[in-house]
């Protein structure tokens, strides 16, 4: 599937947080400069925010950050010139990156809750984008683009535009990965490190998500299991579970 000559392409990037977004957009705004329209979905004043962006100018490449937190993003629009970039990572890296940059204070009790509510967004996420993906969806795993980005990018830019500058690609990887060292994108994750690091926690989130997600496409970390029921994170997610099955209340009966 690849552009016809001359057609703009659209990317809609949607990815879990803290799954390999910004070393991927830094690239790719690099690779295309000014070939590319790069949209945030969080800052609306940038853009017209309409999917295909109707602002391109003389963009022939545009590139939008969603995380579909809310789950609206319309996976249908897929096309010969639209395509979704769809970035994800083991859950539990992911949840313990996406802890740190949330201030999430580590001894809070408050932490459970937070954590319950990720896990439901995290579940239909990949429900929605991965189990089965709808058409037009490239998958960008986060463990893959650390791994071996030249190929894992250039495969997402064949994809739209149909040839890869390869070098181009190289030196704007290169420039990337300079810029993020010292941050948090490829430098090996040591779980325990982590001030969020709580064995039984992250065990119960584990194993809650394999109910919910049977199939997590790696392997678990903590060996799977029951939750156990008396762990406040589990309480936290059973509960916010039942009031979201609950029908909403009409406004009417008050
Ligand atoms: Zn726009």
């Amino acid at each position: 599937m690849e552009a016809k000559q001359g057609t703009p392409f659209h990317y809609i990037g949607v990815s879990l947080p803290r799954s390999g977004h910004s070393f991927f957009r830094r690239a790719l705004i690099r690779y295309f400069r000014h070939g590319l329209k790069f949209c945030d979905a969080y800052k609306p004043e940038r853009c017209c925010q309409a999917r295909p962006c109707t602002a391109l100018g003389g963009a022939q490449v545009f590139y939008q950050k969603n995380h579909d937190f809310d789950l609206g993003l319309d996976p249908t629009m897929a096309s010969e010139s639209l395509a979704y970039v769809v970035q994800y990572r083991h859950p539990i890296p992911q949840l313990l990156s996406y802890l740190e940059h949330s201030g999430v204070d580590p001894g809070s009790p408050a932490r459970f809750a937070w954590m319950a509510q990720h896990l439901r967004y995290r579940a239909a996420f990949v429900r929605k984008w991965l189990r089965p993906a709808p058409p037009g969806v490239l998958r960008l795993r986060y463990e893959d683009l650390v791994a071996n980005p030249q190929r894992a990018i250039g495969g997402i830019i064949r994809h739209g535009v149909g040839r890869v500058n390869e070098r181009r690609l190289a030196a704007a990887i290169g420039a990337t990965a300079g810029k993020i060292a010292g941050g948090d994108a490829f430098e090996p994750r040591v779980l325990e490190a982590s001030a969020h690091f709580d064995r039984a926690s992250l065990a119960a989130y584990e194993a809650l998500l394999l109910e919910e997600e049977p199939d997590l496409g790696y392997a678990p970390m903590f060996g799977g299991g029951t939750p156990d029921a008396a762990h406040p994170m589990v309480r936290a997610y059973r509960t916010q579970a039942r009031a979201h099955a609950m029908p909403e209340q009409s406004p009417a009966c008050e």
